[in-house]
């Protein structure tokens, strides 16, 4: 006897195009973004369905996504309980689109959606099964968020040996790289690295970062960082070879004060070691607790895996169920 093999998804039903949509405090925005991208979408790929994933704002993006409801019939949303945070809300949108390719973009239409036909063309073609948009100007961008992307690529170059400095998450997945990151069972994600790590076949595709609609950057400097010791902790054990290398480092340096310690003992020179010794206990002390710091990141990455917590949790979902 044969076990019931489940009958597969309608394929027939999943839309060519599912777009995901971050948003959180983009009342101001979220209007000029939808239409904007639902023209772009009819013209291009009328087999669509756009996820707006509402990160817990605080402003009215749910009431203004509500009241778009009933101009674009193929927008469908969620809405998380708080602000989890916009990797949580990409895992969210990955999981509720059904297209047989999702583009992630962002709601403060610096993702501009007029390079959507650009993106599917060579999936369309069967070229890529990534299609990654990469900022070729930051014309939208000021300083502080130039800096923030420049320091953070920087690290991320040194430590990972993943180049993200013009990458970002306006890209296109085939179903089959969404099913892959939907598999993977971590749950500290960072999308754009493991987009890079699944290998699939990518093509880049430029585009110049737009102004914001309305309103300032969402990110805060702290949420920064801590996305920062995330990709890193994620990708990479280096900060750990390095503590290992600095302890080698330490203990040469010991060793070269050591024999100078006995030297000067030796020739009988009066010890006057005081300002090597508070150089050594500052230096080794720092070091110290940079490395406790170091391996609590590791840590700190191991219990959030351990706790397996949901990444999110969903307060409400937007539009009535559509036939
Ligand atoms: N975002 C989010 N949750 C957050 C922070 C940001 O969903 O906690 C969304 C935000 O609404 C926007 C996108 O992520 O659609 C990018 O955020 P932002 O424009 O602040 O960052 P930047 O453009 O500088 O990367
Ligand atoms: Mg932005």
């Amino acid at each position: 006897m044969t076990a019931a093999v489940p009958s597969p998804a309608p394929e027939a039903r999943a839309p060519e195009l599912s777009v995901i949509v971050p948003a959180f405090d983009e009342a101001d925005g979220i209007a000029t973004f939808l239409d904007r991208l639902f023209d772009v979408l009819q013209a291009c790929c009328p087999e669509h369905e756009v996820w707006v994933i509402d990160d817990g704002s605080r402003d009215d993006t749910w009431t203004r996504l509500r009241e778009e409801c009933n101009g674009h019939p193929r927008l469908e949303g969620v809405r998380f309980t708080r602000n989890f945070g916009k990797e949580a809300a990409i895992l969210a949108g990955l999981r509720h689109a059904r297209g047989r390719a999702v583009v992630v973009m962002d709601a403060d239409g610096q993702h501009p959606p007029a390079l959507l036909p650009q993106l599917l063309e060579p999936w369309r073609a069967g070229r890529a099964r990534i299609v990654a948009g990469y900022k070729v100007a930051r014309t939208g961008d000021g300083w502080a968020a130039r800096l923030n992307a420049f320091l953070f690529n920087r690290l991320m170059l040194m430590l990972t040996g993943l180049d993200l400095s013009a990458s970002s998450d306006f890209r296109l997945l085939d179903r089959e790289a969404v099913d892959a990151l939907l598999a993977f069972p971590e749950r500290v994600r960072f999308f754009r690295g493991m987009t890079v790590w699944t290998g699939f076949s990518t093509v880049q595709v430029g585009f110049d970062v737009a102004p914001r609609i309305a309103g300032e950057r969402r990110w805060q400097t702290g949420q920064l960082m801590r996305l920062a010791i995330t990709a890193i902790t994620a990708y990479s054990a280096k900060p750990l070879a390095l503590i290992f290398r600095l302890g080698v480092f330490g203990m040469v340096a010991a060793l070269l004060l050591l024999i100078q310690a006995l030297y000067s003992w030796v020739t009988g020179v009066a010890v006057s070691g005081w300002t090597s010794l508070t150089v050594v206990v500052l230096f080794f002390g720092s070091a110290n607790l940079l490395g406790i710091g170091v391996l609590g990141a590791y840590l700190a990455q191991l219990f959030e895996e351990i706790k397996a917590r949901p990444p999110f949790l969903i307060r409400e979902t937007l539009c009535p169920p559509k036939p």
